[in-house]
């Protein structure tokens, strides 16, 4: 497997993906700017890329992303400055985040979120 580091930056863009997909397959949208046909070939060439990137990363890590993304939206967010951009709460300075038992990412003690460094 990849280093973590890399193993987040595949996460990152796999999230994307999947709020793009997300987007693609909302019907109404779809409707609303009549293109349907192209919204299916797209989601298809986005599945593609989303198990491309899956490849590149660890079983449990992507396990709890798939488990955690469907109560979390955004769930993979970088941490600035020790604040978390996902709900804006400052780390605490004596830990650099909790880690999720089974993988050695950190997340978010107040929102639980996967934190990245950048
Ligand atoms: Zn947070």
């Amino acid at each position: 497997m990849p280093p973590l580091n890399e193993q987040l930056d595949a996460l990152v863009t796999l999230q994307d993906i999947d709020l793009m997909i997300r987007e693609s397959r909302d019907p109404e949208m779809a409707i609303h700017e009549g293109r349907l046909g192209f919204a299916r070939e797209n989601v298809q060439r986005l599945e593609q890329t989303r198990e491309r990137l899956a490849s590149r990363i660890d079983g449990p890590l992507l396990r709890t992303y798939e488990r955690m993304s469907r109560r979390i939206p955004r769930l993979v967010v970088p941490v600035e400055g020790r604040v978390c951009q996902g709900c804006r709460m400052s780390l605490p300075t004596s830990s650099s985040g909790r880690n999720t038992p089974g993988t050695s990412i950190e997340t978010c003690e107040n929102c639980g979120r996967i934190l990245y460094r950048i």
